[in-house]
């Protein structure tokens, strides 16, 4: 009998240290985890401000000279590889959920429209050191705001953004704003055109190099906006916002690559890009 008693006992023990460590799993944890620390923003090249930083100033706005992009587009230089005289997209393809397709954005009266969910337009042909003229247009009908505003992107070697946005009376941050090299350096003066006039953009583009592993040269960028400059042969980070640029970067060209950014319907015409040599190289 004592021995029968003794048994319960031990099973009973044994049972209410397994109920115990159970109350203790199922338990909420005595003192709430501490709030993950906030992480700042990275530094935009320069080492003074953070990334879209919104106490970064603003430019200020400046009306481009009169006539600048042309009204009707004229011919492309005879050198350029012209990408797009407002007929077709054969020069494109569409590039949605990491994977090439046909193009299917809208040709239309000499120009292309964004569709939306149909991808980004990736040039097939890679450039390098080049330059570039791109004419484009904010949807004349204004909706949204800040970043949601006629936005879209030209991506140099399909990773250095300069950011298309309607920046017309339209507030965001200063290195997120049209003209801006996304993410690093806003343009030196906004010359912006209203929503639904043309602009243009003319590229001066040298690629990076590399030595085995290293960069040895980064990118550098000047950009003229409606004819005025607003980047003069800025090195470009390419690291900050887009996960394709730095780390693992070997090529020296690459597409260039048009945004479909959440269906902003962002219209482009005009488009040509003319490769740069060294001097004396025929
Ligand atoms: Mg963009």
């Amino acid at each position: 009998m004592k021995q029968a008693a003794a048994v319960v006992l031990v099973f009973a023990l044994f049972a209410a240290m397994v109920a115990a460590q159970q109350a203790q799993t199922n338990a909420p944890p005595q003192t709430p985890r501490p709030a993950a620390a906030k992480r700042e923003p990275q530094m935009a090249p320069g080492g003074k401000w953070r990334v879209h930083d919104e106490s970064r100033p603003r430019p200020p706005l400046v009306t481009p000279a009169t006539g600048v992009p042309a009204e009707t587009p004229g011919r492309p230089p005879s050198d350029a590889v012209v990408l797009f005289d407002g007929k077709d997209l054969s020069h494109w393809q569409a590039f949605i959920k990491n994977q090439f397709a046909e193009p299917q954005w809208k040709v239309e009266n000499g120009y292309m429209e964004v569709v939306p969910g149909t991808g980004h337009l990736v040039s097939k042909e890679k450039f390098g050191d080049a330059q570039y003229h791109i004419e484009w247009a904010a949807p004349a009908e204004v909706k949204g705001s800040g970043q949601g505003r006629g936005n879209g992107g030209v991506f140099l070697m399909r990773r250095y953004e300069v950011q298309v946005l309607d920046s017309w009376q339209n507030q965001t941050y200063a290195d997120g704003q049209a003209a801006a090299v996304y993410g690093q350096y806003p343009p030196l003066v906004n010359a912006s055109r209203k929503p639904g006039e043309w602009q243009s953009y003319d590229i001066i583009f040298e690629a990076p190099r590399f030595e085995g592993e290293q960069q040895v040269k980064p990118a550098y960028l000047t950009l003229i906006h409606n004819g005025l400059v607003v980047h003069n042969h800025v090195a470009l980070a390419g690291q900050l916002t887009s996960p394709r640029a730095g780390a693992g970067q070997r090529e020296v060209e690459d597409s260039l690559m048009l945004q479909n950014h959440s269906g902003n319907l962002v219209h482009y015409r005009n488009i040509w890009v003319r490769k740069l040599k060294p001097y004396d190289e025929p």
